[in-house]
């Protein structure tokens, strides 16, 4: 897609800090990232949610995330990998990707899910279930 800044980024039109590449897959570190090593997989083909995505490239990916989580411990002594996708609402950048967002004892990372809302868990429950 012509607007999209991922498709951008594959065409070497934006540049990025690659840290893996493959025929489907480039793995770029976030330019606003949460912890050090902070990094977006992004499949190479204008994807929009995980709606689109075959049982292959679902494989695929998760090959690759590992492949860097393995990076990431051996160069960055990581002590965990927190992985995090977002589809429609809560995704800013509408080609698929998936965060990769490496984890430090101490880090204070704090992803802000509205924890203090009371939520009917027997209902949805219900709900997704009945
Ligand atoms: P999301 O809210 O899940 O769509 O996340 C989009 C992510 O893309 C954010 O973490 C941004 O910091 C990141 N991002 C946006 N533009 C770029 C870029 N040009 N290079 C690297 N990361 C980017
Ligand atoms: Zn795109």
């Amino acid at each position: 897609m012509d607007d999209c800044i991922f498709c951008k980024i594959m065409k070497g039109e934006i540049p990025s800090y690659t840290i893996y590449e493959d025929d489907e897959v480039k793995v770029f570190l976030d330019i606003n990232p949460s912890t050090n090593g902070d990094a977006l997989l992004v499949p190479k083909k204008h994807i929009v949610t995980i709606d689109d995505l075959s049982s292959d490239a679902l494989l695929h990916f998760f090959e690759v995330t590992l492949k860097v989580k393995k990076l990431m411990e051996v160069r960055l002594h990581i002590d965990g990998l927190t992985i995090c996708q977002n589809n429609g609402h809560g995704q800013d950048v509408k080609h698929f990707h998936v965060h990769l967002t490496p984890r430090y004892v101490n880090d204070n990372l704090k992803h802000d899910f509205n924890k203090e809302i009371l939520v009917d868990i027997a209902k949805v429950h219900e709900q997704l279930t009945k």
